[in-house]
């Protein structure tokens, strides 16, 4: 088995202690009626419970009956050959994917044990919890400064103090702040695509989310911007639950705990990230990973 030369680098992967299941008593039952395989999560508590999901387009199913239990506060890596469901699989869990005419979603979500799908939902309120970012960096044609506090005043506030205290916080987060702190007021438009990346990351924090989807983030920039953007989806898991969409194997082995690999709409694998790489459970995986096919 090949293994990814990059692992060694990855940060918190090797899961360690013995009684960890303690920490997921509460959710035993979930666990185990509906996931076998789920990997021990540490001290780490679900976060997001995904059960026998399934999604339609039209008469297309790009995901079949997908089970699966996401840490919080660790970073999560999807990873899968073009087409196999992975950023279908990531907008079912901040309901992205209501906005797809003719879309059909079955099973359920939970985000700390409430159905993201219940019609009691506010799908706004939902998406200032679960924030995203895409893959080409899309800020507002607007300064830096009204590019983070856009999300906070539309939720009312309007104290220009309690607006800088967020702008800087939220750029500091998204290890910005240096590069802009003297620019607040210039156009986002002017900031390179890396920094702009970390602007659009900066306006998801703002609203002070819970988790953070990522949907190839780093897809469209330089080695050097992708490194930065790496580096803090590191500092993000300390403060945030991140689930990151890559195409990226190395990228998905540097950065993150936790890998789940699809194949064809169904998850074939979820396991730390060290063990997907290193010793894969299904050989899908390993002819995956060892670029046999995708
Ligand atoms: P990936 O992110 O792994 O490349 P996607 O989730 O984008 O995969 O796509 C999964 C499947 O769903 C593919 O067959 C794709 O063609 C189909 N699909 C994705 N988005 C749409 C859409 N808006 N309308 C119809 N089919 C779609």
């Amino acid at each position: 088995m090949q293994i990814i030369s990059a692992l060694k680098d990855i940060p918190g992967a090797s899961p360690s202690g013995g009684n960890r299941l303690v920490a997921l008593q509460p959710h035993r039952h979930m666990v185990q009626e509906h996931v076998s395989d789920t990997p021990d999560f540490g001290a780490a508590h679900p976060k997001i419970e995904v059960t026998g999901l399934s999604v339609y387009y039209g008469k297309t199913q790009a995901i079949k009956d997908v089970s699966v239990t996401i840490p919080e506060k660790r970073v999560t890596a999807v990873i899968g050959p073009s087409g196999c469901g992975k950023s279908t699989f990531l907008r079912t869990l901040n309901r992205m994917n209501d906005l797809v005419p003719g879309v059909k979603v079955e099973g359920s979500v939970l985000l700390d044990g409430m159905d993201i799908y219940s019609p009691h939902v506010d799908v706004v309120e939902l998406r200032k919890k679960v924030g995203m970012v895409f893959q080409r960096p899309n800020p507002f044609p607007k300064s830096i400064w009204e590019n983070v506090a856009y999300g906070p005043k539309c939720q009312g506030i309007t104290n220009r103090a309690t607006l800088e205290q967020i702008v800087e916080r939220s750029l500091r987060e998204a290890a910005l702040w240096d590069e802009v702190k003297d620019r607040l007021y210039s156009s986002a438009l002017e900031l390179s695509g890396g920094q702009q990346q970390r602007l659009c990351i900066a306006r998801a924090l703002a609203v002070e989310p819970s988790v953070l989807l990522m949907d190839e983030p780093a897809a469209s920039l330089d080695p050097i911007s992708t490194t930065r953007i790496e580096d803090l989806i590191s500092q993000l898991r300390n403060n945030y639950t991140v689930v990151i969409v890559t195409h990226n194997m190395q990228q998905a082995a540097r950065v993150s705990d936790y890998t789940a690999f699809f194949l064809m709409g169904r998850l074939v694998e979820f396991d730390a990230t060290e063990k997907i790489f290193t010793r894969p459970s299904r050989k899908e995986t390993e002819d995956y990973i060892t670029g046999r096919f995708g």
